[in-house]
């Protein structure tokens, strides 16, 4: 069996024991297979074993694979640095956006989600671990802008994402991902009850099963699935 195949399986086999070591399902988990800077065939063999969610950091990479597999019928993620001029590509081609890290992102992609698609789901990326390196809210203006972002037309705010710096042990893994889980959780105390948020996206290959322990509903694997990246660093 090819590859990639071969690496999905290892990898469902990964998330079903991490769900189960945490009293959870698998299907509460979503695998997203991020498939920055593959190619459309390597995503092909992706989705003939059942794989239907993809998460993308370039958008003209994305937006040339998206346009390719449209008879897919993919879902497709964005999960890369958003800047406030490249919004429009974003709201016009994707299902989520993973990386929403101020107000002014989140009000251009709801005034720009074209009206005959359905709502934009977004996450707020979080700098759960305070690094001067990574966008993201912090967690206080998160929670400050929080009722804001859940108000507004054309986009449901799904959740939080994300990127903690590498740690090797997975018990100190676990302590950003639980951080994240409970600022959700003190955000869902602001939301009204048709606004709650149900989405922890976090873990990639080297942490998704502290991720999952601590909660995780979409971890985000490239490197485990493709192989390693050979030129881009991110
Ligand atoms: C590249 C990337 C991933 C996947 O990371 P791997 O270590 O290759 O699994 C996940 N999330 C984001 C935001 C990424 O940029």
């Amino acid at each position: 069996m090819p590859t990639i195949k071969n690496n999905i399986s290892s990898i469902q086999r990964r998330l079903q024991h991490a769900a189960s070591d945490a009293g959870r399902t698998p299907d509460e988990v979503l695998l997203l297979a991020v498939s920055k800077t593959r190619t459309s065939a390597q995503i092909n063999e992706a989705l003939e074993v059942g794989i239907r969610s993809f998460g993308e950091n370039y958008l003209q990479e994305a937006v040339e694979k998206i346009g390719a597999l449209s008879a897919a019928n993919l879902d497709w993620h964005f999960i890369g640095p958003l800047q406030s001029n490249k919004t429009r590509t974003a709201a016009e081609n994707f299902a989520w956006v993973h990386s929403v890290d101020r107000l002014k992102i989140a009000q251009r992609l709801s005034a720009q989600r074209p009206e005959h698609l359905a709502p934009l789901n977004l996450c707020l990326q979080i700098n759960i671990d305070n690094e001067p390196s990574k966008s993201g809210f912090s967690p206080q203006q998160a929670l400050e802008a929080a009722v804001e972002i859940a108000d507004l037309p054309n986009i449901v705010l799904r959740g939080l994402m994300a990127i903690p710096r590498a740690r090797a042990e997975r018990a100190e893994q676990r302590i950003p991902f639980a951080h994240l889980r409970t600022l959700k959780d003190q955000m869902n105390e602001l939301l009204d009850n048709s606004r709650k948020l149900d989405t922890l996206s976090m873990g990639m290959s080297g942490d998704m099963e502290a991720a999952i322990l601590e909660g995780a509903t979409i971890v985000r694997v490239g490197t485990d699935i493709f192989g390693s990246r050979e030129k881009q660093s991110t």
